[in-house]
């Protein structure tokens, strides 16, 4: 099939863009994408690289950031660099939660960000602490959710759904919902990371996936988001993002995958203008989901997974349903197993 160009349009710049403030972390996730350690890299970013770069973003026209890790809060200098940007753009965090206090929290709302994501991983603190590798996690995290809803932050809650937590989406559900939760989000597992070598542990059919998400009953006054048909979007038009060594990779889940260069190297935006960059921005895909498209306004679905299953960037998404096409998504390729795995062939070269 011929492969077409169809996500929507053209950025001359990007609107928003991930952070990967640090690749450490005070947990030892088994589903960890950044294999993070206990210390940070002496290569990571300094504080001065990271407020250099985010004047440089906001003099580019970004709206938006989203920070992330590791924990970012795991990094003494965090919220040096949050109070240096969160009047400046929509600032959002992707945290475990675990290190929030009240303090913290009501400095957070004082400094104007816009929005908290805590990862909790189940219903119940058996699950979330198996997945955290740190007895007592899930407890610290729902303190920081509470501290959090009590200073006012407007707070999210996020699963990865895997083989350890999918028979309890609909209490976790329920947990959010008692805490006073508004919006939550289910993700899937990606194939990057620590997760790798536990993949044959943790993933889970696609039937499995589609049959647990299609049980849910959503509680009145909460509104759950995910990214599974008729959900299936390829963002990639629209997304940037850099990781704690200066890399500017596209998105998280492209980490491993693709290199656009360094900002410590070369301006941000000569790494937006990567050949590979633009190839995925333009959406050429050989085939796309009607109802997703629609519903997404782009189309093919996840370039990181169709990747991850097929070796090609404009691969189907095997996580659609009407995409698939009989790929057990319980089999990583074995390529994938390698550290900066490459398909063997051409899209390997
Ligand atoms: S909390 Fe997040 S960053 Fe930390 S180990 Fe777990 S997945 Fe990695
Ligand atoms: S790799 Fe997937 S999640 Fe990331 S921007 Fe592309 S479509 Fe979106």
């Amino acid at each position: 099939m011929t492969a077409a160009i169809c996500n929507p349009m053209h950025l001359e710049t990007p609107v928003k863009v991930t952070i990967s403030f640090t690749h450490s972390c005070n947990l030892d996730c088994r589903h960890c994408y950044a294999s993070c350690t206990r210390a940070p890299a002496p290569r990571e970013l300094t504080t001065a690289e990271w407020l250099a770069f985010i004047d440089y973003l906001y003099e580019n026209d970004v709206i938006a950031l989203l920070f992330e890790g590791g924990e970012p809060f795991h990094r003494p200098d965090f919220m040096d660099v949050v109070r240096h940007c969160a009047r400046r753009f929509m600032v959002r965090i992707r945290t475990n939660g675990t290190l929030l206090t009240p303090a913290l929290a009501r400095e957070l709302r004082q400094a104007g960000v816009g929005t908290v994501l805590v990862d909790v991983m189940g219903a119940r603190a058996a699950t979330h602490d198996l997945l955290t590798g740190v007895p007592g996690s899930f407890e610290r995290a729902l303190a920081g959710v509470r501290a959090l809803l009590e200073a006012g932050v407007p707070t999210q809650l996020l699963l990865i759904l895997n083989r350890h937590n999918v028979a309890e989406v609909q209490d976790w559900l329920a947990l959010a919902h008692a805490l006073g939760i508004r919006r939550v989000a289910i993700l899937r597992l990606y194939p990057i990371g620590r997760v790798k070598a536990r993949w044959r542990e943790m993933a889970l059919s696609l039937d499995e996936m589609t049959a647990a998400l299609d049980a849910l009953a959503v509680p009145e006054g909460l509104t759950l988001m995910h990214s599974w048909h008729p959900n299936d979007g390829n963002c990639c038009w629209q997304m940037a993002a850099v990781n704690a060594y200066g890399d500017s990779i596209g998105c998280t889940y492209l980490r491993e995958l693709v290199h656009y260069g360094s900002i410590r190297t070369m301006p941000f935006l000569e790494t937006w203008r990567h050949p590979l960059y633009r190839e995925l921005r333009a959406g050429r895909v050989d085939q796309a989901c009607p109802s997703c498209s629609d519903s997404q306004g782009s189309c093919g679905g996840c370039r990181s997974t169709a990747f991850a299953f097929h070796g090609r960037w404009d691969a189907p998404d095997p996580f659609d349903v009407t995409l698939n096409q009989g790929t057990d998504l319980r089999a990583l390729p074995s390529w994938m197993l390698s550290a900066g795995p490459r398909p063997p062939g051409p899209a390997g070269s």
